[in-house]
């Protein structure tokens, strides 16, 4: 790609009005509707991205920094160029995600962190610090690689744009094919005194923590993604993003079911038999909780809106408690005499106290 002011037909130090003045110009010239020349439509695509950098005052002084311009890889296409030299770029480059876009240092990778928390805290929510390794700014050279008092020039073989194009005839029609550039290997800049602390990367290895906001209602397996909070780029790419895996430790009163909780609430045989108020300990705090008599094992009570928030939505699960009917097995003299009378009133058959009966029973099952 031309240089920019060279395109436009402006000096380096071209006001923004000479600026405007001379695309208009060019564009008229170039325009497709108006000019039949097939050439005449890469021209005027150029030509208006030469303009898209240099009339945003930012973009122009990272052009004039570093020879090229890493928001014309965002995806800034107010022209409606969509595909185009981006399709050829992205063909040979692997598109936005992967290495390097038409110009523009490459975006930091992603991060992956695994966060453990509470099962009161996937119910509820928390705040959780994570520490993560990652890449941040070379502070040196504030990302230019370069070290302090110098700057980075522009490659001279592609222009700054770290990319070398061909064009040539073929029997389908004109062939671009793009690789990146030997001389300064696709950075689209040579750095003369590299930055010292960041040996020219401008960046540099550090732990960072960030605090993660955690939703109601997360489980093991939720993935939280964080948005540029990954590692930057080489001279001053983009952050990636930060993922985190969400791991929840056991309970051991209440079990995930969905946004249910499952608990076996283990009842006395006397309790169920003739029923009970009871005060029952939720993940909210205490609940009255009355079991009718004649409760069997297996008998669901369902407490409404005392489950998991739902993560996305509103509202929450129940909490399911299931009865377990508990059969004594440390009974005194006097209980087991009580427990004998009772059988005998019902007409239940018993096995008869010191009779042997379980030696008996047990010889059998051998
Ligand atoms: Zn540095």
């Amino acid at each position: 790609m031309a240089d920019y002011y060279e395109l436009l037909g402006v000096g380096r130090n071209a006001s923004q009005e000479e600026i405007k003045r001379a695309y208009r110009q060019r564009a008229r010239e170039l325009h497709p509707d108006t000019n039949p020349d097939p050439q005449a439509e890469a021209q005027f695509k150029q030509v208006t991205q030469a303009y898209e950098v240099l009339r945003d005052s930012q973009r122009r002084q990272r052009y004039d920094r570093f020879g090229s311009d890493g928001a014309a890889a965002a995806g800034a296409d107010p022209f409606g160029f969509g595909g185009g030299l981006g399709d050829i770029f992205d063909a040979f480059f692997g598109g936005a995600g992967g290495g390097r876009g038409p110009s523009g240092p490459p975006r930091g990778i992603d991060l992956e962190v695994t966060v453990e928390i509470d099962f009161e805290q996937a119910v509820f929510g928390a705040q959780e610090p994570v520490t993560v390794r990652t890449a941040v700014v070379c502070t040196t050279c504030e990302a230019t690689g370069a070290a302090p008092g110098t700057s980075p020039q522009a490659c001279v073989e592609c222009a700054g744009t770290g990319q070398v194009r061909r064009v040539r005839q073929s029997i389908l029609g004109q062939m671009v094919t793009a690789s990146p550039c030997p001389r300064c290997g696709g950075a689209g800049e040579i750095i003369a005194r590299p930055c010292e602390d960041c040996r020219g990367e401008g960046r540099r290895l550090e732990d960072k923590t960030y605090t993660v906001d955690i939703p109601a209602g997360v489980d093991t397996g939720s993935t939280l993604r964080l948005g540029a909070l990954g590692a930057v780029g080489p001279r001053g790419g983009g952050q990636g993003d930060l993922y985190v895996h969400v791991r929840v430790r056991p309970h051991d009163q209440f079990q995930r079911q969905g946004d249910d909780l499952l608990h076996e609430l283990r009842l006395p045989f006397t309790q169920a038999a003739l029923g009970a108020h009871l005060t029952f300990e939720t993940l909210d705090g205490p609940e009255d909780l009355v079991i009718p008599r004649g409760t069997q094992s297996g008998r669901v009570f369902r407490l409404r809106g005392r489950g998991v928030p739902h993560v996305q939505g509103r509202g929450r699960g129940d909490l399911l408690l299931q009865v377990a009917v508990e059969t004594p097995t440390d009974l005194g003299a006097e209980e087991e005499d009580l427990l004998r009378r009772l059988a005998e009133q019902r007409g239940e058959e018993v096995a008869p106290a010191d009779s042997g009966f379980f030696s008996r029973i047990r010889s059998a099952f051998k």
